[in-house]
């Protein structure tokens, strides 16, 4: 029997960087599940349907959350957003660790039903920089931009539930905390019981 993978929650308030850090980290890591969400937002430029979501129409989406598929979902900056349940149970079952990318009202729903994984909060050094993040990357329009900072200041404030806070100023250094934080995970006491025992019966 494989032991359950580790499920690792990620959330940040737009622009903060999340997307970068996600992509080095399943980049280092191969073997790290990423759960595909189903959202109604328009698919960006180079988004994949099936790989970076599954984009649905809203009346699809309401069919699929009526049916209890979702594991959580909200509305995040106008749009629906869902992770659906049994892709990922299958997976942690399996013993494969998954990383959520999700917002602070989902992980707050899967801080309830899926307790045992682990919640880190992507924080910007500053609103100032976060604006300068989203202009910079040149995907949203101003309204959208305007509407992306709005929410942060109520986002941000979320982060102190989350197990860990990275604060991403340095890349590099964000990075090493963030792969530190899915590291540690995997090495929680709760995990490795036969570790305890082995050192002890040394
Ligand atoms: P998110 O997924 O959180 O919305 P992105 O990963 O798309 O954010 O990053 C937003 C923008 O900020 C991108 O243009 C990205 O290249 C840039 N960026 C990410 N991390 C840093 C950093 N540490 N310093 C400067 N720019 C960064
Ligand atoms: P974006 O549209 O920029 O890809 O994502 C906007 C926000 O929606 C981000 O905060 C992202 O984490 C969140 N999000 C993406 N997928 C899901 C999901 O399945 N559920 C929830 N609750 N939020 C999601």
């Amino acid at each position: 029997m494989p032991r359950e993978g580790i499920a690792l929650v990620l959330s940040a308030p737009s622009g903060a960087g999340k997307t970068t850090l996600v992509k080095r980290l399943l980049a280092e890591f191969p073997h790290i599940g990423y759960s595909v969400s189903c959202t109604t937002r328009q698919p960006r430029q180079g988004e994949v349907d099936g790989k970076d979501y599954i984009f649905l129409s809203h009346e699809e989406f309401e069919q699929r959350r009526v049916q209890g598929y979702f594991a959580e979902w909200a509305e995040v900056h106008g749009n629906f957003y869902g992770t659906p349940l049994a892709p990922v149970k299958e997976k942690l079952h399996q013993g494969q660790d998954v990383l959520f990318d999700i917002d602070v009202q989902g992980a707050a729903q899967l801080k309830l039903s899926l307790s045992e994984a682990t919640f880190a909060f992507i924080l910007p050094p500053s609103l100032h920089e976060l604006e300068n993040r989203l202009r910079g990357r040149g995907l949203d329009d101003e309204p959208t931009i305007a509407r992306r900072l709005v929410n942060a200041r109520s986002e941000i404030l979320q982060a102190r539930w989350y197990d860990s806070v990275i604060v991403n100023d340095n890349l590099d250094q964000a990075y090493d905390t963030l792969r530190a934080v899915y590291v540690a995970a995997g090495l929680a006491p709760a995990r490795n019981p036969h570790l305890l025992d082995e050192i002890l019966n040394r």
